[in-house]
């Protein structure tokens, strides 16, 4: 497979670009190599700029929910962009989007911005604004954008005061950050039993995927709402990455709307932006009507509600009917079937996780994993031989370990199908690669 043209392309853009990339993980550090710059997808289909096509499992990192350049989504965005690209007014666009999203969530109100970090730092700084409290408990292991206060990582123990993530981001921004391992309500209850009356909200990956795919325990987010609920902090229920996409109203099908409970605010992003950059936080309308113009908590876009990513997302949620949610799941479940195959006829440890149509592999190990420190436990090693051997092959996985796979609907769940045939070819010489690569 020839990579003359990416590597060509690459080599210009890190002499104007940090990295050669405008978002790191696609730089293939993790796994190494020369990162394929793509110049066109289809369907389950991305062709490179040297004309390599690959089975794409990445989706995008999500968005994709119908396949790229879904001829419905192209038609409907073409013509918004020929009627304006950008107003800076309100335009029905939005409406229909948030009347959508109104319509599937729990939420009341929406807000429209235009990333999904700019959505988990707006929702944070209308919790604080409506409770009048600073602090705020995450997770380790999740990850809600590049916001300052956010980036604070995991230490160890049960309550760890935030320690920044990054440089560039000064302690005392991440010093009201708490940090508690995944999945463990007795931690939470610690931090409340400790800083109560100083919380302002809980934010949570409704199911994690940005440690690979790790789903809430049963009850572990509806305990997170109950004690926000008890403590008049806010339960922030992340779901730029399971929103639409996890199931058809977003993880919270799977949970909240079974055993009967709701965020006090939701964001959302990926998919409702069709491959647009949109996004937005929302929730119980008494604390969104906190928001500017009607409150004082400012929060502003110039792009905001932009009628042609509105319209790309609007366009996919439309699409995205119960019975395209039922085949994603059918291809998922297939897609699963076919790698543990493999790995297991190679005889490589792992163990798949899904969050609904989400999943990913864990390398190396035997148990499930629940924490950000079960993750780190795995053999990124195994994966690093087994994403290239099918990345040769023409099937493109996320070049990390921690990362979730996606399918999307022009992923026909037949095995005989083009993308999966190639997908089943490709597996028994990957899996032998990881096998020989495991530690
Ligand atoms: C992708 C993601 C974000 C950040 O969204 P961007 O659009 O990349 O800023 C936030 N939270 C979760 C759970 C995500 O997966």
């Amino acid at each position: 497979m020839s990579t003359t043209a990416s590597e060509a392309l690459f080599a210009r853009a890190k002499q104007v670009s940090p990295g050669g990339v405008n978002s790191p993980v696609r730089a293939f550090r993790a796994v190494g190599g020369t990162p394929r710059f793509m110049a066109s997808g289809a369907g389950a289909w991305l062709t490179d700029a040297d004309g390599n096509r690959f089975v794409d499992l990445v989706g995008s990192w999500g968005p994709m929910l119908l396949g790229h350049a879904h001829p419905e989504v192209i038609e409907a965005v073409t013509a918004a962009a020929a009627r304006g690209t950008s107003f800076g007014t309100p335009a029905e666009p939005e409406v229909l989007l948030a009347e959508e999203i109104v319509d599937r969530t729990p939420v009341e109100r929406v807000r429209m911005v235009s990333s999904g970090t700019e959505a988990t730092m707006s929702a944070i700084r209308l919790a604080r604004g409506f409770t009048g409290r600073d602090k705020i408990v995450k997770f380790s292991g999740c990850y809600h954008g590049h916001v300052d206060a956010l980036l604070a990582e995991a230490g160890s123990g049960v309550v760890t005061l935030g320690i920044p993530g990054t440089p560039g981001v000064p302690a005392h921004v991440t010093a009201d950050t708490i940090v508690l391992p995944f999945n463990d309500p007795a931690a939470v209850d610690v931090a409340f039993a400790e800083y109560g009356d100083q919380i302002a909200c809980v934010i949570t990956e409704a199911a994690a995927g940005n440690m690979g795919v790790v789903p809430p325990a049963p009850g572990f987010n509806a305990h997170l709402a109950r004690t926000c609920a008890a403590h008049g902090a806010l339960f922030i229920s992340d779901e730029v990455m399971t929103g639409f996409r996890a199931a058809r109203r977003g993880h919270w099908d799977l949970d909240g709307a079974v055993e009967g409970w709701q965020p006090d605010l939701m964001t959302f992003g990926k998919v409702m932006g069709g491959g647009f950059p949109a996004a937005a936080f929302g929730g119980r309308a008494d604390v969104m009507d906190l928001l500017a113009p009607i409150g004082p908590v400012y929060q502003a876009g110039t792009l905001s509600g932009n009628p042609v990513a509105t319209t790309a997302g609007l366009t996919t949620l439309r699409l995205a009917t119960p019975e395209v949610y039922e085949r994603l799941a059918a291809t998922s479940t297939q897609v699963q079937a076919l790698v543990t195959g493999a790995l297991t006829e190679a005889g490589v440890q792992h163990v798949v996780q899904t969050a609904g149509t989400m999943f990913s592999v864990f390398w190396g190990v035997t148990e499930p994993v629940t924490d950000f420190a079960g993750a780190q436990a795995q053999d990124t090693g195994a994966y690093t031989a087994f994403f290239h051997a099918m990345l040769d092959a023409g099937v493109y996985l996320p070049p990390s370990a921690y990362e979730s796979w996606f399918v999307s609907a022009a992923h026909d769940p037949e095995v005989d199908s083009a993308p999966l045939s190639r997908l089943a070819e490709a597996l028994p010489v990957a899996a032998r690669a990881a096998a020989a690569a495991a530690r």
